[in-house]
């Protein structure tokens, strides 16, 4: 009996941690806003100084020349990312 009752605490609690994993991976895509427009529903990029910053789908998704679809990224003299498609890359 006491034996059983050890193994369901077990149980609980190894469901109370996956909860818990699950509660913090889903507050690190939302939790902040957007660098750029202040949505939220972020996407995490690291500048090349290293530096976090969370941009939209709307916002990574898209050239800042041209509108077109984004294909990469770099970081600007401001420690932010630019997003451009792959005709503007080269700017
Ligand atoms: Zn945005
Ligand atoms: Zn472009």
């Amino acid at each position: 009996m006491n034996n059983n009752k050890r193994k369901h605490i077990a149980a609980l609690c190894l469901f109370a941690a996956a909860c818990l994993c699950i509660l913090a991976s889903c507050a690190e895509n939302t939790s902040k806003d957007c660098f750029i427009c202040g949505n939220s529903r972020t996407k995490k990029f690291t500048t090349s100084n290293g530096t976090a910053r969370y941009y939209c789908k709307s916002c990574y998704s898209k050239c800042a020349f041209c509108g077109e679809k984004a294909k990469s990224s770099y970081t600007n003299l401001l420690d932010f990312h630019i997003f451009v498609c792959s005709k503007h890359k080269q700017l």
